[in-house]
């Protein structure tokens, strides 16, 4: 068993052992003579730019079992890479090995039960677009490039939040590979204590190589779209926002962005460049339901444009990717609001004004509906009964804004603890070992987590992610 705290790289393991592992493995392992392997070690956020020595592309869950045996045995540092999208960059390493799911893509979709199993190497886009066919769907994130996997282990925020809750939530099973290389099932019936951790506590557990989530009715056409404000109308829109959705039903989500609108379709030309206010309702519902709930809010202000229309679900799932593009430097903070209030959100445009690149989103949307009504101590995504989210992303092109981003984004959510209610998102947390990682759980979430990952992974051979020491 390797040393907790270790960070021994690979650079010690014989060419011998390497070979041994490779042939072991039905997926391919890339290391840095292959040709392939610049593409390989690439992971989404362009700030994590690390040297894997090896990379394990694996195509099944006996490939995952032998690469986590391989790196348990040889004492080698381990990262699990689902969708690549991890803000800190703990899908990738220097030195160590990378299990990557990539090439791990089954999904299939029981309409009749209104389930799915997909596994580990899914991303949002593909799951959505499987379940779509059948006009059902469960919470995703809202990039539709970003893993199931670390978005739904950390918890998973997304469209649907307040209809169904966390991705989590919806999480009926999870296959995974355990540190000792053995392979089991958590649900709520089976391994409860595992499955508890793992709707929440990230990938300290184990590797996950497949998921099934419970789907619903949703679309495939929705009502969604945004309505285009200037910045100087951002308190008259929060007041009317923050009273109306006091009362509006859990079909309703509304996320409120500040964004730079990028140079590409479907923003209109003449918006290219100019920072706005971004109002994007969804309704989960009929569409004339919907027209009806959403006209008092497509009435305030003077906006510049009303894009709100009956829109394919998955072109909603997709609208933020041409915002937050791959290779992009993220650093983002993540801050749960007590209100919508009118101070808040106007601090929020001020340093908008400021922010370091174009690719810098502010996100602040309602919770609560569906959330609220699973108790915290029933996940780990214990983070419940907070009425609204401010996620700052600090986004930039080129490594010179690095130290100036990181500053902007950890400045606006300094500014805004008066206005916070305490706590943050787990996967929203920026850095390798970030001390926020005792904010992201209520301390008794973290103590069970704790004691679990002592049960499960005592040598902590997981600890690339948002890590719980044992
Ligand atoms: P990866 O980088 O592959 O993995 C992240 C970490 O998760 C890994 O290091 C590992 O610790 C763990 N992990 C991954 N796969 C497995 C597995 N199979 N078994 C065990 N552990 C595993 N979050 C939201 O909730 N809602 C959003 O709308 C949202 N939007 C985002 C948009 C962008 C552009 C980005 C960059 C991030 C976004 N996130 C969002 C955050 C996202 O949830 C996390 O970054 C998440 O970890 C990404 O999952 P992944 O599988 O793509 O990442």
């Amino acid at each position: 068993m390797s040393d907790p705290q270790s960070t021994r790289t690979a650079t010690t393991v014989a060419t011998s052992s390497w070979s041994d592992l490779r042939a072991q493995l039905r997926g391919r392992l890339i290391q840095p003579d292959d040709a392939d392997y610049e593409e390989a070690r690439h992971t989404w956020n362009g700030m994590a730019d690390k040297r894997p020595a090896a990379i394990a592309q694996c195509s099944d869950a006996d490939d995952v079992a032998a690469a986590v045996n391989f790196a348990r045995d040889h004492g080698v540092l381990l990262s699990i890479r689902g969708g690549g999208h991890s803000i800190p960059g703990h899908s990738t390493c220097d030195g160590g090995l990378v299990i990557d799911l990539s090439p791990m893509k089954a999904i299939s979709v029981d309409p009749a039960a209104r389930t799915a199993r997909a596994e580990g190497g899914v991303k949002w886009g593909e799951l959505d677009a499987a379940t779509q066919q059948h006009g059902l769907a469960t919470t995703g994130g809202t990039n539709s490039d970003t893993g199931i996997a670390g978005l739904t282990l950390g918890g998973g925020e997304g469209w649907l939040v307040r209809a169904f809750g966390y991705a989590c939530d919806n999480l009926l099973a999870a296959e995974v590979v355990l540190a000792d290389g053995s392979r089991v099932r958590a649900t709520e019936q089976e391994n409860a204590d595992l499955f508890w951790g793992l709707r929440g506590g990230g990938g300290n557990y184990g590797v996950v190589t497949a998921f099934e989530y419970r789907l619903h009715p949703v679309g495939p056409t929705v009502l969604a779209g945004p309505i285009i404000y200037p910045l100087d109308q951002v308190r008259e829109v929060a007041a009317f926002q923050r009273e109306f959705m006091r009362a509006a039903p859990d079909a309703l989500m509304v996320m409120t962005a500040f964004l730079t609108v990028p140079p590409v379709e479907p923003f209109p030309e003449p918006l290219h460049g100019q920072k706005l206010l971004f109002v994007v309702p969804l309704y989960v519902g009929p569409v004339e339901q919907g027209e009806r709930v959403l006209a008092p809010l497509r009435a305030v202000g003077h906006p510049i444009a009303d894009a709100v229309a009956p829109i394919p679900y998955v072109a909603l799932q997709q609208s933020l990717d041409a915002v937050l593009p791959r290779d992009m430097h993220i650093w983002s903070r993540y801050e749960y609001l007590r209100d919508l209030e009118d101070d808040a959100m106007a601090l929020i445009a001020d340093h908008f004004l400021q922010a370091p690149g174009p690719q810098t989103v502010v996100v602040v949307g309602r919770l609560g509906g569906a959330l609220d009504r699973i108790a915290p101590a029933a996940t780990a995504a214990a983070h419940r009964g907070k009425p609204y989210f401010a996620w700052i992303i600090g986004g930039w092109l080129s490594q010179q804004l690095d130290d100036q981003g990181i500053a902007w984004t950890r400045g606006v959510s300094e500014a805004l603890q008066p206005f916070a209610a305490g706590g943050t998102y787990v996967n929203a947390l920026p850095d390798a070992g970030d001390a926020q990682i005792h904010t992201a759980y209520p301390p008794q979430t973290y103590e069970r987590l704790v004691a679990l990952k002592r049960k499960y992974d005592p040598g902590n051979l997981f600890r690339l992610n948002q890590n719980i020491v044992p």
